[in-house]
């Protein structure tokens, strides 16, 4: 089978010298790989570990599975080892990774924005309750995230997955992850423009392909056509958010290069517009940029983010163009940001007159059992379907106005509300150290017991502020973007370390988007953490000026 991860092109039009200390950028032709992760996928497309769980893993059990798999490809298919119970945060930093794993899998399932139907829904609550021990998790990037995965019920999780029109293909590793849609595409009434076709089309050509089975790392996708910027696209590698150009109409803008962990970098707008049916073009075009000048020496320098900042926007089109896509693209004004809330919680009215309802589980925490209760209400209200969100929250799609009241009630009786507290709407927690082997500290739980507490403190709270509960710097809850941004770590407490937070405060995205400060002084340790934002709160509502917000 040829190999097509690279097919070198020689830049026609751009001069790019070939540095003299090499970063491991393919198309400068550094094509040894420069470390382990490199190695293992030159080793072996991690694609390839499809057939190797469904024909041998599965049916020889945890012993047969090849170290390089099984910490390695097995993310291609979106399955992690989850962390062994009994170590503690301070163990974390102490053992190797593969010291912390369990037997069991935390397995993610990729929404992509679709919309998922009863059935769908039905599916994905089976499988939590027949092989997840009941447990399932919405992500802030709109997965579903099972635990106590065996390797042997794989098999069968994919098969119930495939008749739902569902996959866990690339949901993790070196790769295109799942992607963010807006949760209203095609609905809302204030829409810009439906991209959902693009995003299908971006799946149908590029995911489970071997020409971006293997980037440097990660490579996060967003696209939304409502003003409301839903999908956080500052945040992504690559973004197309909705814009109108004056003569040619609604297209959209592109984004490149945002992204959190260590060294955070809000996203760059390339001022062009680019028209739907061109869309999956334009993402081939960014990810074979990323893919053959993306930085491979060092894992910390490898997301697109860092090739953005060294080239700029400037240079960075111009290689797009003319590399990759063989013409100019059209300019045009990016967007205006928008202030306020992208989560779609509450009643709204679409655009076809029917009803969309954002409702909101606690920190993302749901079950098999609860998905299944959804699925009855799905069915039994008529409901088109339901989309995740990349607040860790679900949005009903296509409620009749006439039975709108009554299933809201509903709702809120298996636990989703319609209208929740600031609190409970606005917190969100990554899977922390109950699942995550990085993770130094407890985050569900613990964002959990705080929205119980606030709630009970603050109930009539009159303007949002967001606590976003990270287990570790990597912040896949989004750390430095939330009013109140909490990076889990150890901290000393009366001469002992104990678990505990880094607090960076005032970040946002949108008009004020800007990361939260670091206050090297703000650490908390997680049982001080309720009077912690107490005082925050307290102070910031004792201060502001009429309508003043959070990160003002
Ligand atoms: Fe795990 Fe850290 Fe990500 Fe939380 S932020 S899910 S602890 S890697």
């Amino acid at each position: 089978m040829p190999d097509l991860r690279f097919k070198p092109q020689p830049p026609q039009h751009t001069e790019i010298p070939r540095p003299k200390k090499g970063e491991g950028q393919w198309a400068l032709g550094y094509t040894e790989p420069l470390n382990k992760n490199e190695q293992s996928k030159k080793d072996d497309d991690p694609l390839n570990v499809q057939a190797r769980i469904l024909h041998i893993y599965s049916k020889r059990g945890f012993d047969s599975i090849d170290p390089a798999d099984l910490r390695g490809r097995f993310r291609w298919m979106g399955l992690y080892t989850q962390r062994a119970p009994g170590f503690d945060g301070g163990k974390t930093a102490m053992l190797e990774e593969e010291e912390l794993d369990d037997r069991y899998f935390m397995m993610r399932v990729r929404s992509d924005g679709k919309l998922l139907d009863a059935a769908t829904v039905r599916a994905l609550g089976t499988i939590g309750r027949d092989y997840a021990r009941d447990t399932a998790d919405v992500t802030d990037r709109e997965n579903i995230q099972y635990h106590w995965i065996r390797i042997e019920d794989v098999p069968a999780i994919w098969e119930v997955l495939e008749s739902a029109g569902l996959s866990t293909l690339e949901a993790c590793g070196d790769s295109p992850r799942p992607f963010l849609g807006s949760p209203v595409a095609g609905v809302a009434k204030d829409e810009i423009i439906d991209g959902s076709s693009a995003l299908d089309e971006i799946y149908r050509r590029f995911i489970g392909s071997p020409e971006f089975s293997n980037f440097p790392r990660k490579f996060k996708t967003a696209l939304t056509g409502h003003p409301g910027h839903d999908v956080s696209p500052e945040t992504n590698d690559i973004s197309f958010v909705g814009t109108v150009h004056p003569e040619h109409g609604p297209g959209f803008d592109l984004w490149v290069g945002g992204g959190l962990s260590t060294n955070p970098m809000l996203a760059k707008k390339l001022g062009v517009w680019i028209p739907l049916d061109e869309v999956a073009d334009a993402w081939e075009g960014v990810a074979g940029i990323f893919r053959d000048y993306g930085y491979r020496r060092l894992r910390s320098r490898a997301r697109l983010k860092f090739l953005v900042q060294d080239w700029g926007v400037e240079k960075f089109r111009e290689v797009l163009e003319k590399e990759y896509l063989g013409r100019e693209l059209v300019s045009c004004e990016s967007p205006a940001s928008p202030v306020g809330h992208r989560d779609h919680i509450g009643v709204h009215e679409q655009q076809d007159g029917k009803r969309y309802v954002g409702v909101a589980p606690t920190a993302g925490r749901v079950s098999g059992t609860l998905l299944l209760q959804l699925a009855d209400l799905i069915e039994e209200y008529g409901v088109a379907g339901a989309r995740l969100t990349p607040y860790q929250k679900i949005v009903l799609i296509g409620v009749d106005p006439e039975k709108v009241e009554e299933l809201v009630v509903r709702l809120d009786e298996i636990g989703l509300s319609a209208r929740p507290s600031n609190w409970r709407r606005n917190t969100m927690a990554c899977t922390g150290i109950e699942f995550c082997k990085l993770a130094i500290v407890d985050t569900k739980n613990r964002a959990r017991d705080l929205v119980a507490e606030l709630e009970r403190r603050f109930p009539d709270l009159d303007v949002p502020i967001t606590v976003n509960v990270n287990g570790c710097p990597n912040a896949c809850a989004r750390t430095q973007v939330a009013d109140i941004g909490l990076k889990g770590q150890l901290v000393m407490a009366d001469g002992e370390q104990v678990e505990g937070f880094q607090v960076h405060l005032g970040g946002a995205t949108g008009l004020q988007a800007n990361f939260g400060r670091k206050l090297r002084a703000h650490k908390v340790t997680s049982a001080g953490l309720d009077d912690y934002v107490t005082n925050v709160v307290t102070a910031f509502l004792a201060d502001r000026t009429d309508g003043e917000s959070f990160t003002e």
